[in-house]
């Protein structure tokens, strides 16, 4: 719009020598960009076009039919392309949380493609024909697969904690170990997150070490609960202690109070099972006495994101009737994905091949090593001689915090910037690969770029855009 304004408040010196917008519009060449985009849409960018070619001092005699339409045709194509797209994720980290976290089976895709197409029984009890509670669409699941009582779902875990505290410990106190107070990617903190829901935080015992008897000696009549955290992305190693589940809750119940959990990833199987690390389940905390368990949808449990609080059916009817219910619920697609992942869990034998998040944690370095042997070569032809692919060992990462330290054996393809420039050539290079039409992300390290091959999810694809590089 500003080209707008000043193209008839300031006309440059050859203005009126550059045709009127109207009359471009009529060109035959661009005749198929005004069905396509849409009037306003092509006028903007012929006015656009006009302004540049303007400001480079070009009349009429420059302004050839091919070109001009070669130009908008481009112009046109980027300002319509989806800002939200597919991506390549090369960073050797499985949950990438910027990168969407999980993906989902195609079941679940389906899924949510049938509820947004179609009106949906979301609040709809098609028994009764009376009004239904939406989280109820997958609570017998959930129940299922974690023990608990009942079962809610809020738009992430950050929102599952907030409501479970602002619920049950607004204007009291929450017992937390020193060694719990855990921060997520810079915006989540325990304090932070406790103090906003209204909730007064009581650290207990040391950084390394907590006892059962730090947490009895702070109950007082201000207690409203006891809550532990998994220390989701590190781990205090050493000379450490923490109170068991168990014991807390036998403390608690004791005394009348409730304990929360946030697992953080929660997985909902024994991932020892397939040759990963442990994490703790939901199904263990409840079983140890937990009254309230939070945990994501998008992390180990491979869902669309998404919180679950599962627990007593008397804490979670509270949440339920909280007015920020209401502002924190999730949609009609998530609530459908979800439904669809849980359904896979029931048949735990499938899930390897079923889930990708578990597909991708359990993928063997062979695959990884087949794949870089095949895609060294083009990559090595695609950039040319001021760059060296080499095939390398490498480690991935679970990511969004679960199991901090595990890591799993993968290969990579790193490319070197040869010659003198190599740090403005490496940055090049990210760039050029992030300009892809379907943009490649990996990461630095020892002055390479390297592409851990584990999520690439489409070969072909990748292999096929090779001839849009340009790293020059
Ligand atoms: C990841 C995590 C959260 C935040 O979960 P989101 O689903 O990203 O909102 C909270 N607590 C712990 C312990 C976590 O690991």
């Amino acid at each position: 719009m500003t080209a707008t304004t000043s193209a008839s408040s300031v006309p440059g010196p050859n203005a009126a020598r550059l045709p009127s917008v109207d009359r471009i519009l009529r060109l035959p060449a661009l005749a198929n960009f005004l069905p396509r985009y849409g009037r306003p849409a092509v006028t903007r960018a012929v006015r656009e076009h006009l302004q540049a070619l303007r400001e480079q001092g070009c009349d009429a005699a420059d302004l050839e039919e091919p070109a001009l339409a070669r130009a908008l045709a481009e112009s046109l194509a980027r300002q319509h392309a989806a800002r939200l797209k597919p991506v390549f994720n090369l960073t050797g980290t499985v949950l990438h949380t910027n990168l969407g976290r999980a993906l989902l089976p195609e079941d679940a895709v389906a899924a949510v493609a049938d509820v947004l197409r179609a009106p949906c029984n979301l609040e709809y009890d098609l028994d009764t024909g009376g009004r239904g509670e939406r989280d109820a669409l997958v609570e017998d699941l959930l129940r299922e697969l974690t023990g608990a009582e009942a079962a809610i779902v809020v738009n992430n875990n950050a929102a599952a904690v907030f409501l479970a505290l602002n619920t049950l410990a607004r204007r009291r106190e929450v017992i937390v170990s020193r060694g719990e107070l855990v921060e997520i990617g810079g915006s989540f903190r325990i304090p932070d997150i406790m103090q906003q829901a209204g909730a007064k935080l009581c650290e207990v015992g040391a950084t390394n070490r907590t006892h059962l008897r730090d947490f009895e000696q702070a109950i007082g009549p201000r207690t409203a609960l006891l809550m532990k955290v998994h220390a989701s992305n590190y781990r205090i190693e050493g000379y450490a202690a923490a109170v068991a589940a168990a014991k807390l809750c036998g403390l608690a119940h004791r005394h009348d109070l409730p304990v929360v959990e946030d697992l953080g990833a929660g997985s909902l199987v024994e991932l020892e099972t397939w040759g990963l690390p442990h994490e703790p389940t939901p199904r263990d905390s409840i079983a140890a006495g937990v009254d309230l368990v939070s945990f994501s949808g998008d992390k180990l449990l491979g869902g669309p994101q998404a919180g679950i609080l599962a627990g007593r059916r008397e804490l979670v009817a509270r949440l339920r009737k909280n007015p920020l219910k209401r502002a924190l619920r999730v949609g009609k697609e998530t609530l459908a994905a979800l439904e669809a992942v849980l359904r896979l869990y029931r048949d735990p034998d499938g899930l390897p091949e079923r889930l990708p998040t578990l597909r991708l944690l359990r993928r063997p370095q062979e695959t990884m090593a087949l794949c870089a042997a095949r895609l060294a070569g083009p990559l090595q032809a695609a950039l040319g001689a001021a760059y060296e692919v080499r095939t390398r060992p490498c480690l991935s990462q679970i990511g969004s915090g679960s199991l901090p330290v595990a890591r799993l054996p993968s290969v990579a393809l790193a490319i070197s910037p040869l010659g003198r420039g190599a740090g403005r050539a490496l940055a090049r290079l990210e760039q050029a690969l992030r300009a892809l039409p379907v943009p490649v992300i990996g990461h630095v390290q020892e002055n390479a770029l390297w592409l851990d091959l584990r999520c690439l999810h489409d070969e072909a694809a990748f292999l096929a855009q090779l001839a849009h590089l340009e790293p020059a």
